[in-house]
């Protein structure tokens, strides 16, 4: 009833509508219409009600719940389910968890904040309230071979997203972060459970400093938020559901076997090619410059002896030195 009653206003969104037509409608009595009403308000809906007029739902802030994800969502199958929580510890987790368990391909789990969050290898992934942390469950067939490219997809379809919904330039770092002007916005950590021919399903975890302030991000590293580099806070149902429509969009290309497609995309919104690096292999300490991924995924890396060198996994730092971007892979 309550989803029945939010439709109604959303149809008519700035207008008030009556009790009295809201009750005949939907077969309740003014009074129970006022309860979910109040409910509604409850869940963070600015909701204007004036005895005689009625109802009006204000839409300048829009809730981040499933009934918001789903409204007018247009892909076919990602965000077939929103599971949207308070707090979790890890949105991968409990996604992995919830695959495990069945849960269909395109499951999307969103939590407002983590407690635990975390990045490639184990590392702290600060989440507090006002960031997009969210999981995706995909089932291709595919091997694990072909799961690394997913990274990139997503990167991809995340930054641009970013670069859609607001007026702001974002850009990719190999392999999964996402910057703003030379700070981390965001990143991407895909998980597989599988076998090496065939996996089960993937968890992709996209987490994106949305509307943090300075005083909620990690001290000491080159870290911003949207709201900060834009000067106004973000819509996170409408970026959400634009990160979800690109991400289809490219994954339907890639299992088209249009794997180039997906590559462009990525290469168009790379802010780490052409750039001098360092790369750091074990103990082995080498430079060269990046020219390009692979249809893997691996970073191209022209050595001192004009040599290509494919790095599949690293660290890559970025930083000016004297107008040129250099970054180092470790
Ligand atoms: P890397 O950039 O090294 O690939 P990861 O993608 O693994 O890093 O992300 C984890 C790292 O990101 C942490 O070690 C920390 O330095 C940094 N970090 C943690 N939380 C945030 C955040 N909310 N915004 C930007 N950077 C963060």
């Amino acid at each position: 009833m309550k989803e029945r009653i939010l439709e109604m206003l959303l149809s008519r969104k700035d207008q008030f509508v009556s009790g009295e037509e809201m009750s005949s409608l939907l077969g309740i009595s003014r009074a129970g219409i006022g309860k979910h009403v109040t409910k509604l308000r409850e869940e963070g809906y600015r909701i204007e009600s004036q005895t005689r007029l009625g109802h009006c739902l204000h839409r300048e802030h829009i809730p981040l719940n499933s009934f918001e994800l789903k409204h007018k969502l247009p892909t076919k199958s990602l965000g077939c389910e929103f599971v949207v929580l308070p707090e979790v510890i890890s949105t991968n987790d409990m996604a992995k968890e919830l695959a495990r368990n069945g849960a269909a391909a395109g499951t999307v789990v969103i939590a407002k904040r983590q407690t635990g969050g975390r990045g490639r290898l184990g590392r702290e992934w600060v989440s507090p309230n006002g960031g997009i942390w969210m999981s995706i469950i995909l089932r291709p067939r595919i091997s694990l071979r072909d799961a690394a490219i997913y990274t990139l997809l997503t990167g991809a379809a995340a930054a641009a997203a970013i670069n859609g919904v607001t007026a702001l330039r974002s850009g990719i770092k190999w392999p999964n972060d996402i910057l703003i002007n030379g700070k981390k916005v965001g990143g991407v950590l895909t998980e597989v459970v599988g076998e090496w021919q065939s996996i089960d399903f993937l968890v992709i975890g996209i987490g994106i400093n949305a509307n943090l302030q300075w005083a909620q991000l990690p001290v000491g590293l080159e870290a911003s938020s949207l709201e900060i580099e834009a000067g106004k806070p973000v819509e996170l149902v409408r970026l959400i559901q634009t990160i979800l429509c690109r991400l289809e969009e490219l994954e339907q290309e890639l299992l088209e076997g249009n794997r180039e497609a997906v590559l462009n995309e990525w290469r168009k919104l790379a802010v780490c090619l052409n750039c001098a690096v360092t790369v750091k292999e074990h103990n082995n300490l080498w430079l060269g410059t990046s020219v390009d991924i692979n249809s893997d995924g691996a970073l191209v890396v022209k050595n001192a002896e004009g040599n290509l060198v494919k790095v599949y996994s690293g660290d890559v730092s970025l930083r000016s030195e004297a107008g040129n971007l250099v970054f180092k892979i470790q």
